[in-house]
């Protein structure tokens, strides 16, 4: 009793709430995807160009700041060079300063300085000797001031160098994380290509498929191109699946083997299968995959829809509860033995089993931007064949 309830709380909910948004496609809408795809992939590579221009961008720039730290880390070295010399020279001149001063104290009683002045051979030779030791020590003194500020002027700039240099270094190591950056970057995209590319490969084939089926971009797949063939007797024939039970008029089972746990009727609008979960389920006839998703999440959860072409009238056959990973696309053409679905519990369950559900006539509508449920179900066993 309570499961008829939920029943038909959910047909209600399917007819007035839940229209498929998505059931089938047309053939445009494969082509807008492999445009989509395609658009998304030149987008990508112009990423990954941008990003390697300004990856090398980037290198030049680091390559040309490595230049100017090598070029002030020449001038340090240069200018250091220079106060070691002016230190020398200070130290000489120095050093030629004192000897001066102790030969002019005559503090020495045998220095070379008396000798020099008293070596005299007049009193202005004398003058004159000692005049030219005066200058001497003077002009000593001055070279040394000068000296003592040029190396002054030169410690000023080894250090305004070393801090330029410490500034490009960090400029270097900032320019070195943004070039990683970038490059992570490009790589991620990079890494994305070849998802796309599978994309537009996919939906490319797709859309040659249907072209060569001859459907055009307003075509709607299934319907009103490539419409399936008609089931026949002989429908089922060819390479059957062992075990599959196939009636006369073409249809089949759709699982091999399995019980029937809830009969059609009684406001139960399909036939529910059990045979354990991830049984494969297959097509109850030849027909074109109308939709596939979980468009109806109160009810069926995921779901499989297939068209099928009955003497010319469109009949519908919806497989629902299936697992997520629903092995055809929309469009597919699939015959007997092909795989639709395997057997879940996804929607309105209590555990694994198929719900199979069929409808004459475009059980499913087209009302102008989407397809929606039309009440014409009919029970499954008006055309697929009964295991017992
Ligand atoms: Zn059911």
């Amino acid at each position: 009793m309570k499961k008829r309830v939920k029943v038909i709380i959910t047909l209600i909910a399917i007819t007035l709430l839940l229209p498929i948004k998505a059931a089938a496609v047309t053939l445009g809408e494969y082509e807008a995807a492999v445009e989509k795809y395609t658009k998304e992939l030149r987008e990508k590579e112009a990423k990954i160009a941008k990003g390697k221009e300004e990856i090398a961008a980037v290198k030049k720039t680091i390559a040309e700041t490595e230049d100017k730290i090598a070029q002030a880390e020449e001038e340090i070295e240069k200018l250091q060079a220079e106060i070691e010399k002016c230190d020398k020279e200070i130290k000489k001149k120095d050093a030629e300063s004192k000897k001066i001063i102790e030969y002019y104290q005559i503090e020495n009683g045998n220095n070379a300085y008396l000798e020099y002045i008293f070596g005299a051979t007049s009193i202005t030779d004398m003058v004159y000797r000692m005049s030219v030791a005066e200058q001497l020590t003077d002009y000593n003194d001055k070279v040394m001031k000068e000296l003592k500020a040029l190396i002054e002027t030169n410690k000023k700039k080894k250090a305004e160098l070393k801090k330029k240099q410490e500034e490009l270094g960090e400029l270097k190591k900032k320019l070195e994380s943004e070039k990683e950056r970038i490059e992570e970057e490009v790589s991620g995209v990079e890494g994305t290509v070849p998802s796309t590319k599978g994309q537009i490969e996919l939906y490319q084939k797709r859309v040659n498929y249907y072209r060569s089926r001859g459907c055009s971009s307003n075509d709607i797949i299934g319907v009103t191109c490539d419409v399936p063939p008609k089931v026949t007797p002989s429908s089922g024939g060819g390479n059957v699946t062992p075990g599959a039970i196939i009636g006369e008029n073409g249809f089949r089972f759709p699982v091999n083997g399995g019980r029937i746990s809830w009969g059609y009727g009684g406001g139960h609008k399909g036939i529910d299968i059990t045979r354990g979960c991830g049984t494969p389920i297959y097509a109850v006839a030849p027909g074109r995959v109308y939709y596939v998703g979980n468009g109806l999440d109160n009810y069926g959860a995921y779901m499989v829809l297939i068209v099928h072409n009955v003497n010319g009238q469109l009949v519908f056959s919806q497989y629902a509860h299936v697992q997520p990973g629903i092995p055809v696309y929309v469009g597919q053409s699939v015959d007997t033995n092909t795989v639709v679905a395997y057997m879940g519990s996804t929607g309105y369950s209590t555990g694994c089993h198929l719900h199979l559900e069929m409808s004459r006539n475009y059980g499913w509508a087209y009302n102008g931007t989407y397809y929606q449920y039309v009440n014409n179900i009919t029970s499954p066993w008006n055309f697929v064949p009964s295991p017992y």
